[in-house]
């Protein structure tokens, strides 16, 4: 006998997954050359030098500290290293004694929810938003609440938002910039969540939590500002991962802090240790800490990402397609011509393209496109894409 919830989670492969390896298989039938799969959101531009310069002087370390386990939480001086660029770089005061050194940003989400969830809680996020949240909130026994936001700006609703907060609600996952719509929050949406979450904390008497999933953070191309959430809402869990902006996201590392001015921290760390001790996430890979301290704050090139996103943007708004203005990460979300967006990528998977049906991400009517892939691929499928949107002309 097995879980039946866990069975059916093994056994139902994401429809990102599905994609992918559809492509894997299309691609031996009619050569790689000539499937366009924007499906997966896998960097596709190689990490910074430093990262390979670290990795081989850490190499010439004394091996049974280098691959010998650090303190659960992860190495002091790592630690210390994240607070301080935290500092610098934001100007937020974190302790290195409130960080947590993850797997990568699924850790950092499910240590952080496993440790705040109690019986009947719920967790509100904004659509669209990435899929695994309601795998990783339900994990815990809690509800997943989405939001729904302004179409087509998908910025935040404030009333929508006010009435979903309930006194069950123990926590928000917000994510900017955004998987999949590359939307950066705009100062209203920011001043809206916090004025929303102030107010409800009082009116309940109780905490309820920011969980600040920022895996795509270093991710943008405009200037315009992504929110630092630790220094603008006390109760922020900073949910960080290195996956995307130093391209490793096969290295499983990332990390969770909380700020100085979160008043009830000592309780909140102690109980993300606990999840991290429960959940098997203790002592995060120990060369890729010491890598991710040394890099911290360095990026991949991420100009082709730039200029992945002004082609295809470009290109494709041009064709007379419909596609939402990214600010960040590396995903086009294009509003697709006909209602049933599963038909829409179906048919553009007569032509090769591998995009991404957004239904899962709490809307309908769009389709994702992964643009981290080569920009001579993006330049040989957008052919592909006009013959495509002639259909429904
Ligand atoms: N959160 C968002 C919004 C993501 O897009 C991803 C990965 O694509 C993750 C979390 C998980 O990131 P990681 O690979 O660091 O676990």
């Amino acid at each position: 006998m097995v879980s039946e919830k866990m069975k059916e989670l093994g056994s139902n492969r994401s429809v990102i997954r599905e994609l992918f390896e559809y492509g894997k298989k299309r691609a031996a039938e009619v050569g790689s050359e000539n499937v366009y799969d924007f499906s997966l959101g896998n960097p596709s531009v190689p990490a910074p030098k430093s990262v390979e310069e670290k990795i081989k002087s850490l190499l010439e370390t004394d091996p049974t500290v280098l691959h010998g386990y650090t303190s659960a939480q992860g190495d002091a001086n790592v630690r210390k290293t994240i607070a301080d660029n935290l500092k610098k770089r934001f100007g937020a005061s974190v302790s290195p004694d409130f960080i947590y050194m993850t797997c990568g940003a699924a850790a950092s989400l499910t240590v952080s929810l496993k440790a705040l969830a109690e019986e009947g809680d719920e967790f509100i996020t904004f659509t669209p938003f990435f899929p695994e949240y309601r795998v990783f909130v339900e994990m815990t026994g809690s509800k997943l609440v989405p939001v729904k936001t302004i179409d087509g700006t998908f910025q935040i609703d404030r009333d929508a938002f006010e009435k979903a907060v309930t006194p069950h609600t123990k926590g928000i996952i917000v994510n900017t910039p955004n998987n999949p719509s590359g939307v950066i929050l705009n100062p209203d949406s920011v001043k809206a969540i916090i004025e929303v979450l102030e107010k409800k904390q009082k009116e309940y008497g109780h905490d309820i939590f920011l969980i600040s999933d920022e895996p795509y953070r270093e991710l943008v191309y405009s200037d315009t500002e992504n929110p630092v959430f630790l220094n603008l809402y006390s109760n922020t869990i900073l949910c960080y991962s290195y996956s995307k902006s130093l391209s490793l996201p096969g290295e499983r590392i990332g990390y969770i802090a909380l700020g100085d001015a979160m008043a009830g921290k000592s309780d909140v760390y102690a109980a993300i240790c606990g999840a991290g001790r429960a959940l098997g996430f203790v002592c995060a890979p120990s060369m890729m800490q010491r890598v991710a301290a040394a890099c911290d704050g360095e990026t991949a090139d991420v100009s082709v990402y730039r200029e992945n996103r002004d082609l295809l943007y470009n290109s494709l708004t041009e064709m007379g397609y419909d596609c939402v203005y990214p600010d960040g990460a590396f995903y086009l979300f294009v509003k697709t011509p006909t209602a049933n967006a599963k038909d829409f990528s179906d048919k553009a998977c007569e032509y090769d393209l591998l995009v991404v049906p957004a239904d899962s991400f709490g809307v309908e009517g769009y389709v994702r496109i992964a643009y981290c892939v080569s920009t001579d691929m993006i330049k040989r499928a957008l052919p592909k894409f006009a013959e495509l949107i002639k259909e429904y002309k």
